[in-house]
């Protein structure tokens, strides 16, 4: 039995409530992965760094986590009122690609930006074009119940209907006549029977590239069916967890509730729903098409003219946690600097930590600062407070070790074990120079054996060149019976 107090904040009931899961020691996660059409910017790398957090919290309470996470390569058109085109086939058709060559760049390129903020990957990432089996089998099976209707090939929800017996937007609260009344009047170019009804399936266009077969003639799957059909298949009916960005809520995942009602006859298919707020720029959400994005390389090599200086990727993965996840976080490079030097405090104390002398009495609480961490964890996975906390572990390592406080070896194993689970496990923070260092010893080790080799030539020009401007740059090197050696100053 895991014992913890970890409060969720559920946007469905607008409260934070214990979480409980729906089978002892389990949890299903489905968080709603990228459109890759582009290279993902730091906004969305905000949304799932979050994710990674709430993943290894659980995991860290001990939980069995099936943790879901889908890539949309088919079915996300420009406009979430089923118009426009696909985005990747707009992207493919612009470039003279293969829709599949666009999904697998833009795919290594997500994978590659999660790893560099070192968020671990999800139990399963599924796709929407691997899944098309099951959105067609889903959509026959909203059309069976009576909550779908086909119009010249395109299967559409009825939310009128669905709307009579069922709270059609309880997730955000807001009033359906209202919503209604701001919703344009159908054009001309729409089948569809009421103003908010949406696509479950899409005929294509003569022009469509991405198509496949189905009962209704060939077509594609519109973008909200892919991920009820996905969390269905991986965690079933009714699951814990469903996340994604705060933009989401009012219309992907409303009409993915209603999908899986629909379908799946199950009156609240998911019981926490979790929403991260928005990274912005100046004010302004961070997005593509208000040309106030950047990607995460970008950032870590300084090359954008926002950017005063590169930041490496820990810094700004700390940057992301110093704010809470449903609090929007403002982009500017004050705020990076501060978190550049946060980061690195918080790793020359972890640094100390295995080394602190032990004494025979303690001066600091060891135990009430753990209560104090795992307390801002459960609340919500408040990452800020958490941090603020964690920074009292550095001010009591940094004492201990200049003698200015003590600590017995008992709350030093304590805090050793706090300090790295909760840095390293769970915020997902790790030693920058460790692979920096790697890297350098490589290089040197290869500038050295040059060196060597222009030496046994006699070519002491040369060496004593490359000995001249190491030591320039800050590399002391020694000539000793062991061979040659270097220190950093
Ligand atoms: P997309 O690839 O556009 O489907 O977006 C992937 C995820 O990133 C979604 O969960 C979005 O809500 C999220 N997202 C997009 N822009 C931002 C932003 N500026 N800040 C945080 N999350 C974002
Ligand atoms: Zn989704």
């Amino acid at each position: 039995m895991i014992n913890h107090n970890l409060k969720i904040y559920n946007t469905l009931t607008r409260t934070t409530e214990k979480f409980e899961p729906i089978h002892i020691g389990h949890v299903g996660m489905y968080v709603c992965g990228p459109t890759v059409y582009n290279n993902a910017h730091l906004g969305n790398a905000r949304t799932f760094v979050s994710f990674d957090v709430v993943f290894r919290y659980l995991q860290h309470l001990g939980y069995k986590v099936r943790y879901v996470r889908n890539i949309t390569d088919a079915g996300h058109l420009e406009n979430d009122a089923d118009e426009g085109e696909d985005k990747i086939s707009k992207k493919a058709k612009l470039e003279q690609l293969e829709p599949m060559e666009i999904v697998q760049r833009y795919t290594i390129d997500f994978h590659h930006v999660m790893e560099s903020f070192n968020a671990l990957p999800p139990s399963i990432e599924p796709t929407a074009t691997g899944h098309i089996i099951e959105q067609i089998e889903m959509t026959k099976q909203i059309m069976a119940n009576g909550f779908a209707y086909e119009s010249n090939g395109t299967i559409y929800f009825d939310v009128e209907k669905y709307a009579k017996d069922n709270n059609y937007t309880a997730l955000t609260g807001r009033n359906l006549d209202d919503l209604l009344n701001g919703t344009r009047e159908l054009g001309g170019q729409f089948d569809k029977r009421g103003r908010l009804d949406f696509a479950l399936w899409i005929k294509a266009k003569p022009e469509h590239i991405m198509r496949w077969p189905s009962p209704w003639g060939e077509g594609f799957p519109g973008w909200h069916l892919e991920c009820s059909a996905m969390s269905k298949k991986y965690l079933g009916n009714h699951f814990d967890i469903h996340g994604g960005g705060m933009d989401l809520a009012p219309t992907h995942h409303t009409n993915e509730i209603a999908q899986n009602v629909a379908c799946n006859h199950i009156k609240n298919p998911i019981n926490y729903w979790m929403h991260t707020n928005m990274l912005t720029v100046n004010g302004q959400k961070m997005s593509k098409s208000l040309g106030n994005s950047f990607l995460p390389f970008e950032l870590f090599s300084g090359s954008h003219n926002l950017l005063e200086k590169a930041y490496s990727p820990m810094t700004v993965r700390f940057f992301m946690l110093q704010a809470h996840y449903r609090s929007t976080l403002d982009f500017s490079n004050e705020a990076l600097q501060a978190a550049e030097k946060g980061f690195a405090r918080l790793m020359n104390a972890m640094k100390l930590l295995d080394d602190l002398k032990s004494s025979t009495s303690s001066t600091s609480d060891i135990s009430e600062l753990k209560t104090k961490v795992y307390a801002a964890m459960d609340d919500d996975f408040n990452t800020p407070i958490t941090l603020a906390h964690l920074f009292e572990g550095v001010r009591i390592i940094n004492s201990v070790n200049d003698g200015k406080e003590s600590i017995t070896e008992g709350d030093k194993s304590e805090l050793v074990k706090l300090m790295s689970s909760m840095v390293f496990d769970v915020l997902g923070l790790k030693e920058e120079n460790a692979v920096n260092t790697d890297k350098i010893d490589g290089l040197m080790n290869m500038i050295l054996d040059v060196r060597t080799d222009a030496k046994s030539r006699k070519d002491f020009s040369t060496s004593d060149l490359i000995r001249d401007k190491l030591k320039e740059i800050g590399f002391e090197i020694k000539d000793g019976k062991e061979g040659t050696s270097y220190t950093i100053n």
